[in-house]
């Protein structure tokens, strides 16, 4: 049996890369600031609405460089429910982690909870827009300027994504993103700095690589960061096909929220109005209290069926051996309800309307059996 996993990198056409590869051959210029990596600088910022783009090998050290573009240090802020590269990014840049408790309705920070955990050692916080879904920007904002912290965003699920009419992106000091194989826009691995500063934009490029200015000038123990003109170059074609990428997957959005929205004990993310999203993934939550089977237990009977979720975000970072130590990963009840009812359902543009109707088929499947349980609970209770 063939499984359907919860995602597949998209790729564009392949004679329209390789006709961009044949140009490569020819300029004989990999890396190091190339046409290429240039060009999707520029279109990247266009795209995004954004005012400046630094490329980077990947996401990960995209994080620690922005780190130590905007000196990071002492304690940073930070959520549990995300993937371990945002706290990684932390102690690699020897910050220590603060685990603050999430939102049980977008799974981002809860800005609510964060004041209370801000010391004299506080210098940031670095919150996730989980699944692309926009965090609370102005409390965050509101609590940055009023102890002086800086805002780092980990974006790596919200490319693409608007707030208000503008780019979730342009909001904080500093915005990352990832452009691995799994995100919906990708360059294979890659990633980029997005700020509205072009003295912090000079200082990221330089940082990402080995700290020179110029031929002779190091100005800081940078590191090798760049991306080089194959990923670019990917970058150029992918651009021009994230739209469709992006609409496709909108469709698999809409087919599951139709079929799943009243089923007893599955919670969905909500549609938000003000945000204009990407449909990176589609978390449902199962409450156990009202829906017949456990979360892994629905992980298995879609894994039996052919069907590979991932239960984003479990474990906790907070909850990995080395963190679980942290006097700040002891009390997060609600990131630790949300972690343990997640399951993220397959979507991605090639993801055809009958897998995924089938995936719905096989998540109401037991409440048949069990009808007496749908006067009891609601659709869309909370944890
Ligand atoms: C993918 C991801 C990263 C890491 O990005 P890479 O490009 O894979 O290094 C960081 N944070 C989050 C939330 C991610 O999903």
């Amino acid at each position: 049996m063939t499984m359907v996993t919860v995602t597949k990198p998209s790729l564009p056409p392949l004679d329209e890369y390789v006709e961009l590869l044949a140009d490569i051959w020819d300029r004989q210029w990999l890396t190091n600031r190339g046409h290429y990596h240039e060009e999707l600088e520029k279109s990247l910022a266009v795209y995004l609405g954004v005012p400046y783009v630094s490329l980077f090998c990947n996401g990960m050290i995209a994080l620690q460089v922005g780190l130590q573009a905007l000196k990071i240090t002492g304690e940073v802020i930070t959520t549990p429910f995300s993937f371990v590269a945002t706290t990684h990014a932390l102690y690699w840049n020897h910050c220590t982690p603060v685990f603050c408790d999430i939102d049980p309705v977008t799974c981002n920070l809860d800005p609510t909870k964060v004041e209370s955990l801000i010391t004299p050692r506080t210098t940031a916080i670095m919150p996730v827009h989980v699944y692309g879904t926009p965090c609370d920007v102005e409390a965050l904002q509101r609590i940055a300027d009023t102890y002086g912290l800086r805002l780092f965003y980990d974006a790596a699920h919200a490319f693409g994504v608007h707030l208000n009419g503008q780019s979730v992106l342009n909001f904080g000091d500093l915005s990352m993103l990832s452009f691995h194989a799994t995100k919906v826009f990708n360059t294979a691995e890659g990633g980029a700095l997005i700020t509205g500063d072009a003295k912090l934009k000079q200082r990221i490029d330089y940082l990402k690589n080995f700290g020179f200015a110029d031929e002779v000038t190091v100005v800081a123990p940078g590191t090798n960061g760049k991306m080089n003109e194959l990923q670019a170059a990917l970058g150029i074609v992918q651009l021009r096909h994230v739209d469709v990428e992006i609409a496709k997957r909108r469709e698999i959005d809409a087919l599951y929220r139709e079929e799943l929205a009243d089923v007893p004990g599955i919670r969905l993310l909500p549609e938000t109005t003000s945000a204009n999203r990407n449909y990176a993934y589609f978390p449902i939550f199962v409450n156990e209290a009202c829906y017949p089977l456990s979360r892994d237990s629905l992980y298995a009977a879609l894994k039996g069926s052919g069907f590979l979720g991932r239960r984003y975000f479990y474990p906790l970072i907070s909850e990995f051996p080395a963190y679980r130590g942290l006097p700040s990963s002891m009390s997060l009840p609600v990131a630790a309800t949300v972690s343990r009812q997640v399951l993220c359902l397959p979507v991605y543009a090639s993801l055809d309307c009958a897998a995924a109707r089938t995936i719905c088929e096989v998540i109401k499947r037991p409440i048949a059996k069990e009808t007496l349980q749908q006067s009891i609970c609601g659709g869309s209770s909370l944890p």
